[in-house]
């Protein structure tokens, strides 16, 4: 009777990051292109005879009710499509937390698909994307996952060619970073730096790295680095050690390198990771495009 499934929930990170205006219930419309990396919490789910769902994880600081997306992802499909079980989470976290880099999302996402395959819902991806969107706006783009340019409050999708194959360095600095606070932060009319989202998705298209490089922008970069200067040292840091370029994921503090070799990577990670343990070499990761 009891069925489970394993999810890998893969992280992303922004390529660009545009802020168009504020909307009047309080959410942002934004223009930014999203890339899936191959870095991941493993999400396991199993159905009990029990009612209800239980959450549990291997970062102990995270909640294990509501306060967990996950937790929030699974009842609301208990609830909308009246299953009458019990469901038991197991997330063994590996994606930094509050780091920029959509860990609760795709936590949400992963548990959307698997009680999809569980149940036999046979729910297609865009009507698990719409189910995902109830739960927050990069929700959907995780169950869509490789490469998209998002619109939106982030839930219109465009699937493009991404940065294939490529190696990153991430590093994420020992505070958490409040997405809301930062968007709170952010003077629209005074954004200095606006990306040019069709020129970065020309770049990808025709595979020009130097011209991916160029066009690597984040709104929100200037206003987190305003709150901690770190980031800019990071940054600084990534660059002495060979870095292409280097840019602030979403709300951040995490930064990510682009490197043309895994060596070039590796060796850059055996620098960085003395001064910054929470570093990581990843491989971004195109499996649907
Ligand atoms: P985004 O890039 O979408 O802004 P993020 O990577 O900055 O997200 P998360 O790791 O999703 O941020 O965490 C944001 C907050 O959500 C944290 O304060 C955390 O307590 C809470 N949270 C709830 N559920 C989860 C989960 N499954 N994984 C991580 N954080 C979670």
């Amino acid at each position: 009777m009891d069925g489970q499934v394993m999810r890998q929930a893969r992280a992303k990170v922004n390529l660009t990051l545009d802020v168009l205006n504020r909307r009047s219930d309080g959410y942002h419309e934004v223009e930014m292109i999203m890339q899936q990396i191959d870095l991941f919490d493993d999400v396991h789910i199993r159905r009990t005879s029990g009612q209800g769902v239980v959450l549990t994880c291997s970062e102990p600081s995270l909640p294990i009710d509501e306060g967990n997306i996950a937790y929030r992802a699974a009842m609301h499909m208990i609830e909308h499509f009246g299953l009458n079980t019990g469901i038991h989470i197991h997330i063994e976290k590996r994606i930094p937390v509050a780091a920029g880099l959509a860990g609760g999302s795709t936590d949400a996402a992963a548990v959307i698909s698997g009680i999809n395959d569980l149940f036999g819902l046979g729910l297609s991806l865009e009507e698990q994307m719409m189910h995902g969107l109830a739960l927050g706006a990069d929700v959907p783009f995780c169950i869509l996952g490789g490469c998209a340019v998002a619109r939106g409050i982030g839930e219109k999708l465009t699937p493009t060619r991404g940065l294939e194959n490529t190696w990153l360095l991430l590093v994420k600095p020992n505070f958490g970073v409040s997405t809301k606070a930062v968007y709170e932060a952010l003077a629209i009319d005074a954004i200095a730096q606006h990306p040019d989202t069709e020129a970065m998705k020309r770049a990808l298209l025709e595979w020009d790295l130097e011209t991916i490089v160029e066009n690597l922008v984040n709104v929100l970069e200037p206003v987190t680095m305003q709150m901690h200067s770190e980031i800019g040292d990071i940054q600084t840091l990534l660059y002495q050690h060979g870095a292409l370029g280097v840019l602030m994921s979403g709300s951040g503090p995490t930064v990510f390198s682009i490197y043309d070799t895994y060596e070039r990577a590796i060796e850059a990670y055996q620098r960085i990771q003395l001064h910054y343990p929470q570093s990581y070499v990843v491989r971004t990761y195109n499996s649907t495009v």
